[in-house]
């Protein structure tokens, strides 16, 4: 059993890449006017992508560190299905409401228009709430305490590290209209947080 939550795994990751593809393709020949990328900025992509691709890639490909495993649980990796699945779609539906105004980092590109359509009226992160659903789905579908929270921890790290830059970065350049629509979203969670 432990093996389907792995393969599901792998499929969720490809499915991932594979919706992404298309939009950082598309991104290259929108030119940027303003970089905020800095040092932290790549330190919390990396850490991400490290805990959500190279380590649990590393454990389904090896099965190291076989001592942090525990015992599959089926309901675990059924809901961990389901969680990747609506993960992919909120995933894939941000990246359209966005649509050339998305980078893989912080900056503004040129013509940039703000955007409150979409996912984007229930809360200012849908990109990252998808990074939380897939965190949790990696942590439910592999039984192995490094692998399966790696994901979780990396999604923290970008999130935590850039969210009020991003943030700052949007009211300079939006003003008035970015401080208004935080007064009506949440962050990650609708109506939550
Ligand atoms: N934080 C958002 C977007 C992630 S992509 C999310 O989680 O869905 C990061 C880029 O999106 C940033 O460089 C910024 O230029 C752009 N961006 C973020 N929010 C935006 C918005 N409401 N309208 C237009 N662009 C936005």
């Amino acid at each position: 059993m432990a093996s389907v939550g792995e393969v599901s795994w792998l499929l969720g990751i490809v499915a991932w890449y594979i919706i992404r593809y298309p939009f950082e393709r598309r991104a290259k020949r929108v030119r940027v006017v303003r970089d905020y990328r800095s040092l932290s900025e790549k330190i919390a992509l990396s850490v991400a992508f490290f805990g959500m691709a190279i380590l649990p890639a590393f454990y389904v490909a090896t099965g190291i560190p076989s001592g942090a495993d525990y015992t599959p649980r089926l309901w675990a990796i059924a809901a961990g299905i389901a969680v990747f699945v609506f993960g992919l779609w909120v995933f894939r539906r941000a990246h359209k409401d966005l649509g050339r105004n998305w980078s893989v980092t912080l900056e503004i590109r040129d013509q940039h228009k703000f955007v409150s359509r979409g996912l984007y009226r229930f809360v200012r992160h849908p990109m990252y709430a998808s990074f939380l659903l897939v965190g949790l789905a990696q942590a439910l579908l592999l039984p192995n305490w490094v692998a399966g929270m790696s994901g979780l921890i990396g999604f923290a790290v970008l999130f935590l590290m850039r969210v009020n830059v991003e943030e700052r970065m949007m009211l300079d350049n939006f003003g008035d209209e970015y401080r208004a629509y935080c007064g009506t979203t949440k962050r990650i969670i609708p109506y939550i947080y």
